[in-house]
């Protein structure tokens, strides 16, 4: 008696588990939202103004601050995209491994173009690569983004010579920022770097505008814009530079 006693509390115990976990197993199912695999559309791109694109970026970097990163079915992304593009925005980012571009504004495959050159300064080939963004390809935002303690610039500050006409052209273009910026040149200057990355971005948003015909007639017509930023890589946050 006592034996089939403890059988059927045995069995009667296994019952209540097996349940508890089918329905964890089904509030999980339940929660977890649907991958997403739309991509951007000639329509979802022509629908967007400047602003509803800055905001669409932001709030992708609320997402990425709070690690809400949304879930992509990147397969079907990359199927979806193969035909064609219709990217939102270009964003000229530093190289700098810290600031990884797509996941800082949580955007997926054909969402943004990505121009990366160390420090973020324009050349012509990158004002090319813009122009094709919003004169050829629709894309509504230029956002120039520059971050904290950037390697670049730093070295730029400390006029870092390694005997090499490459790197001299390239710390060259941050001159204008450094003698524009008040405070002694020395890059351990927190603050005074911080000024030099913030004025580069500047500098750049400004040479942008004054250097092409092209974005600088479709921004008078409203119909794209061209936004400074500033990546810290303290938070992840980024935040719109003058
Ligand atoms: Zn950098």
């Amino acid at each position: 008696m006592k034996v089939i006693f403890k059988f059927f509390l045995v069995a009667s115990l296994a019952l209540i588990l097996s349940s508890c976990q089918q329905a964890e197993k089904t509030a999980q199912a339940e929660t977890k939202a649907p991958l997403v695999a739309e991509v951007m559309s000639k329509t979802s791109q022509s629908v967007m103004t400047p602003d509803d694109v800055l905001n669409n970026l932001m709030s992708g970097n609320d997402r990425y601050r709070s690690n809400k990163l949304t879930a992509r079915d990147f397969p079907a992304q990359v199927s979806a995209t193969t035909s064609g593009q219709f990217p939102k925005a270009i964003i000229l980012s530093c190289v700098d491994s810290r600031v990884p571009v797509e996941m800082v504004f949580d955007q997926g495959v054909g969402d943004v173009f990505v121009a990366r050159v160390a420090g973020n300064a324009e050349n012509k080939d990158l004002l090319g690569s813009i122009e094709y963004a919003v004169g050829v390809a629709g894309s509504k935002l230029v956002m120039v983004m520059g971050h904290e303690s950037c390697g670049a610039v730093k070295s730029a500050v400390d006029k870092l010579d390694v005997g090499s006409e490459n790197v001299d052209n390239l710390l060259s273009q941050f001159e204008p920022a450094i003698t524009g910026t008040e405070g002694e040149r020395n890059s351990s200057d927190k603050a005074y770097l911080t000024n030099v990355v913030k004025a580069n971005v500047s500098q750049t948003v400004k040479d942008i505008r004054s250097r092409s015909g092209i974005v600088k007639q479709l921004e008078d017509q409203g119909k794209i814009s061209v936004v400074g930023a500033y990546y810290s890589l303290k938070d992840g946050s980024v935040k719109l530079v003058d």
